[in-house]
């Protein structure tokens, strides 16, 4: 071999190397980070995908088109709707009973105490209750390094009150990034609580249009499907929920998805506390 062909086998393979040094390391940030971020999203012990079933999901306008409509898989999502109890409340649940499903309510305490009636009936429904605190506002609810924990036993007083049952499932206002920090989630923790976040969100605090929120948030499932996780949708118990809400949950349906509540011993999804 002439030294000119070995400097040109030396120089491909060294290029050749270098490509796959670089590209494992952007890669590995890359996974290692969204490991972090998504790590617990994925709720293996009820995770029932067939994926063999599914080609693909889409919508491609503001209504949903047929080949979303035609899918037979079976596969968990949550439903959750927080800052109840409201006047929608009991829409929302005659809404869910017609398609005999279970979601999960994550209630403010005050509104736990002046609707009483309604909070019986989630759980007589065999929804699961779950807490989201009292004042509801970043700069009270996360004053000191106890204060989400004294705002969820107080919530878990009033459930209990009415109730007569424990809640262990709780949900920390607009999500525990980037408020709650390393040392109020410790506490939680301790205390045993399973603080949810989502990886859907409705938007229907901020859309009023019960079309623009339907394609949203199957935008976002179908986007969660291609990346094999559960979805935690996340509602309030506002009108546009009601009028959104029936055609979401035949979509979803129809693609085989199965509605679960969240029972304690499901894996939590959660974004990543800031220390
Ligand atoms: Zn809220």
């Amino acid at each position: 071999m002439t030294p000119r062909k070995r400097l040109i086998i030396f120089t491909t393979l060294f290029c050749i190397s270098f490509f796959i040094f670089t590209s494992s390391i952007i890669l590995g940030k890359h996974l290692t980070f969204e490991a972090k971020v998504e790590a617990t999203t994925l709720n293996k012990s009820s995770y029932r995908i067939h994926r063999e079933k599914i080609s693909e999901l889409s919508i491609k306008s503001d209504i949903i088109t047929d080949s979303f409509l035609k899918k037979d898989v079976t596969q968990p999502i949550y439903l959750t709707f927080d800052d109840g109890p409201t006047e929608y409340t009991e829409d929302i649940l005659e809404i869910l009973d017609r398609y005999e499903i279970k979601s999960t309510f994550f209630m403010l305490s005050n509104n736990v105490l002046h609707n009483p009636t309604v909070v019986q009936a989630v759980k007589e429904k065999n929804h699961t209750i779950g807490c989201h605190g009292v004042t509801h506002q970043v700069s009270k609810f996360y004053k000191t390094s106890s204060s989400p924990l004294d705002e969820m036993n107080t919530c878990k007083t009033s459930v209990q009150s009415i109730t007569g049952e424990p809640v262990n499932i709780i949900r920390v206002p607009f999500g525990s990034f980037p408020h709650l920090t390393t040392s109020q989630k410790a506490k939680l923790d301790q205390a045993k609580y399973v603080m949810w976040d989502w990886n859907v969100d409705s938007n229907d605090w901020s859309i009023h249009n019960e079309k623009k929120m339907t394609k949203s948030v199957l935008d976002q499932v179908q986007k969660l499907y291609k990346r094999e996780r559960v979805p935690v949708i996340l509602f309030h118990d506002k009108e546009v929920t009601v009028k959104a809400l029936p055609t979401i949950i035949e979509a979803l349906k129809n693609l085989g998805y199965e509605f679960l509540p969240i029972d304690e011993k499901d894996i939590p999804v959660q974004f990543k506390i800031q220390s």
